[in-house]
Order: structure tokens, then sequence, then C-alpha cells
């Protein structure tokens, strides 16, 4: 369960969150969507203390950080990491290790941040490479795999990661159009099988399948929110209706 309050973010004199409130139920798909600009990353950064807003709250499961108390220096940073361990993020560009197999490349973050077992490590890997479709590929490096393949070896990387909740920030947006298909499918795959997600995208036919709640950002609020057949099919603000008739 994700629970986020009134989460307010500056960049200079650019205030980007003015105030997000959300939540999201365990094994539920949170999509976000609106216009360039409109804070929809910076959320979803927020979210994994990536970012770190000046005001606000995110709780997921049991770990809550209040940003506007997060101590300075060290504790503060233990607290932000406690955060960050709940989640796995996928991003825009999948930025493997270049000189690693895939099977190194999704293993690392399991042995290295997590001290796990090496072996239990690859037996979960080999088992995701599996579910993403890459159970071929686990010798390969990513120089050899096409843009769709290393993206989904990016999915594969954070849910080996075993988190609570995966974040993507707009998933397929840097792959080319006939690759975008395959990543999306493994998507929905993973919220069928009822992983807690929040997705940034632009891909709104893909944000009506698989969302069971949609939050339309603009201006850094949320300016409307509800199921997808509401907000993308039946939209009631006029930003909204705006928004989809430029995109659809
Ligand atoms: P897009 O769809 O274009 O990715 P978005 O809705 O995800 O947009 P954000 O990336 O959250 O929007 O950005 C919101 C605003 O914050 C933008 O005006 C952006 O320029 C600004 N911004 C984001 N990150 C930084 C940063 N590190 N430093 C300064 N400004 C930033």
């Amino acid at each position: 369960r994700i629970r986020v309050t009134g989460l307010e973010k500056s960049f200079g004199e650019n205030k980007v969150l003015r105030g997000i409130d959300f939540e999201s139920a365990r094994g539920t798909s949170t999509v976000l969507l609106g216009p360039s600009g409109s804070g929809k990353t910076t959320v979803l950064r927020s979210l994994n203390a990536l970012e770190l807003p000046e005001r606000g709250t995110v709780a997921i499961d049991d770990v809550e950080v209040d940003f506007a108390a997060l101590p300075k220096g060290k504790a503060g940073r233990r607290e932000s990491s406690r955060l960050r361990a709940q989640s796995g993020m996928v991003f825009q560009a999948h930025n493997l290790f270049p000189h690693k197999t895939v099977l190194e490349n999704v293993i690392e973050g399991p042995v290295i941040a997590q001290g796990r077992a090496r072996e239990e490590a690859v037996a979960d890997a080999e088992a995701l490479l599996a579910q993403v479709g890459l159970a071929d590929k686990a010798g390969s490096y990513p120089f050899q795999l096409s843009g769709g393949q290393q993206q989904r070896v990016g999915i594969a990387r954070a849910l080996a990661l075993k988190p609570r909740v995966v974040l993507f920030d707009e998933p397929t947006s840097a792959l080319d159009p006939e690759l975008v298909g395959e990543v999306l499918a493994v998507i929905k795959d993973l919220a069928a099988e009822g992983w807690t997600m929040v997705v940034v995208t632009h891909e709104i036919r893909f944000a009506e399948q698989v969302a069971d709640q949609v939050l339309f950002l603009d201006g850094g609020v949320i300016v409307e929110r509800g199921p997808s057949a509401q907000v993308i099919g039946d939209p009631r603000e006029e930003r909204t209706r705006r928004f989809l008739k430029r995109i659809l």
C-alpha cells in the first residue's frame, strides 16, 4: 500500500508539486498522466526519495518518511534509503552495466546491495528472465539486445530486489515504436499478477487497460482522479479533456 500526503517540491523558484495526495491499495496499478512538466516524474521520484520534497509524507507499507522532518546528513540519508528499499524503479533508459551479462545485471542488486546468496539470486533471476521472455538471453551482453529486450532486462532487474512496489518512469518513451508493445505487454502481465505499481506514461491506451486508478496532473496538482474508464473514458474536468484530445 502506498500513501502520499501533501507533497510540495520546488526547484529554485519553480514550484513543481503543490500538494499531492493519493493512495494506492496493495496489488493495484496507478497511472500518472499529464502534460510535459506537470510534475509526474517528480512525484514518482519522490516515492523512493530520489527527489526530496520540502513538505509531505510518503508511506510504503510500514515505512513512512515525513520529508519536512527528515534529519540532515547521515540520519536523513538512512531514512531515505529505507524508503528507497521498498521500491524498484524502471527508468526511461535501462542503464544496464554494459560490461556485464544480462544475468549478472539482474543479480547485481540482490547479491551486492542486499547480500543474498548468489545461487539463490541466480535461480530467481532465471525465473524473472523467463517471465519477461528472455530466458535464452541470460549470457548475452546488453549491446547484443534490442532496446525492448534491454528494457525488459531493466524490469527483471527491478523485480529481482523483491520490492513492495514497482515504479515505472516512462518505460517506453526511449524506444522505437515497434518495440513499445512488447514492453507494455510485460508490464500488463505484472499488473495482472498483482504487483503494486505506479506508472508514468504517455501511452493512453495502455493506461486505459492497465490502470486501476488514473491520476491526471497539471501544474503540480492532481486535477482529476478515478478509475481509467472515468478519467480517460469520460473526463469531468476541462483540462483533462483538452489534454486527451491533444494526444489521442
Ligand atoms: P515530462 O512528461 O516532460 O517528463 P513531467 O510531468 O514528468 O514531464 P517533471 O519531470 O516532474 O514533469 O518536471 C516538472 C518540472 O520540474 C519541469 O518544469 C522541470 O523542468 C522541472 N524539473 C524537474 N527536475 C528538475 C531538476 N532536477 N532541476 C530543476 N528543475 C527540474
